[in-house]
């Protein structure tokens, strides 16, 4: 579905990401995972469009999108829900939701605004309440919301858990089990690792702007388990 192919990007003259390569699969759950300052959050920039390329290719369903326009890349498929939310205070729900729709891919509608209810309930009673009311595990639901409502085909989702309670991590988690089971690709990037191996299928470890280590299919036990693997790429 993806294919990310010696990425750089950076910031002025500093380059954060170096020779990045990864793919993900069509109902794959794959994570980035990596400390602080990895680069977990630029990767994010630059896969969907928020952040120039500077060498390398992202591939997209065989179409070349590297130098596609954000927009353009969500119109594609590819949804995103950027760290910290990006939500609106004054805007309600349902105002949120329907800025989800206004952007959707084009084609066939996989999600409607009843499928969203459906997977967070409390929105159907808090529809038109200002988002700034709302709690940060609400918010990161309406934020998963008006994702949904763009139809990707691919979700990327920077670190969902945040600062947030476990229970409401917990349902986020579940989300994304259910988004998983419905056919999405998802790319977690998560610094929470044990978070990560919970829904993840397989995971890039980041580390200094580079994929060091490749956690694949069935290795996730083996790779919590090695002290000096977790210690020295992610910090503990
Ligand atoms: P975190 O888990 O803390 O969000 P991260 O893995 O997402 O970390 P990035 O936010 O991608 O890491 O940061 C990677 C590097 O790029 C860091 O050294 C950071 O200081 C730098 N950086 C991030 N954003 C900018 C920016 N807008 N301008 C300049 N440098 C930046």
């Amino acid at each position: 579905m993806i294919e990310v192919e010696n990425l750089e990007a950076g910031y002025g003259e500093t380059p954060v990401l170096r020779e990045v390569s990864l793919r993900l699969a069509a109902n794959e759950t794959v994570a980035v995972i990596g400390a602080n300052g990895a680069g977990k959050s630029t990767l994010v920039a630059a896969l969907c469009g928020l952040l120039p390329v500077r060498a390398g290719r992202i591939v997209h369903l065989g179409t070349d999108v590297t130098r596609l326009p954000a927009y353009k890349r969500v119109r594609r498929g590819i949804g995103v829900v950027l760290e910290g939310r990006h939500v609106f205070g004054p805007m309600t729900a349902r105002q949120h939701l329907a800025l989800g729709s206004l952007g959707a891919r084009e084609g066939e509608k996989r999600f409607g605004v009843d499928d969203v209810l459906a997977l967070f309930p409390f929105l159907g009673e808090r529809l038109d309440d200002r988002v700034e009311l709302m709690s940060g595990g609400e918010q990161q639901m309406v934020a998963l919301g008006r994702a949904l409502l763009l139809q990707p085909q691919l979700l990327i989702l920077d670190e969902p858990s945040t600062g947030l309670s476990p229970l409401v991590v917990k349902q986020i988690m579940g989300t994304i089990g259910a988004l998983r089971a419905r056919g999405m690709g998802i790319l977690l990037v998560e610094q929470n690792v044990a978070l990560a191996a919970e829904v993840a299928d397989r995971a890039y470890v980041l580390s200094v702007g580079r994929v060091v280590h490749e956690v694949h299919k069935g290795e996730w036990a083996g790779f919590l388990a090695d002290d000096s693997l977790v210690n020295t790429y992610l910090g503990g």
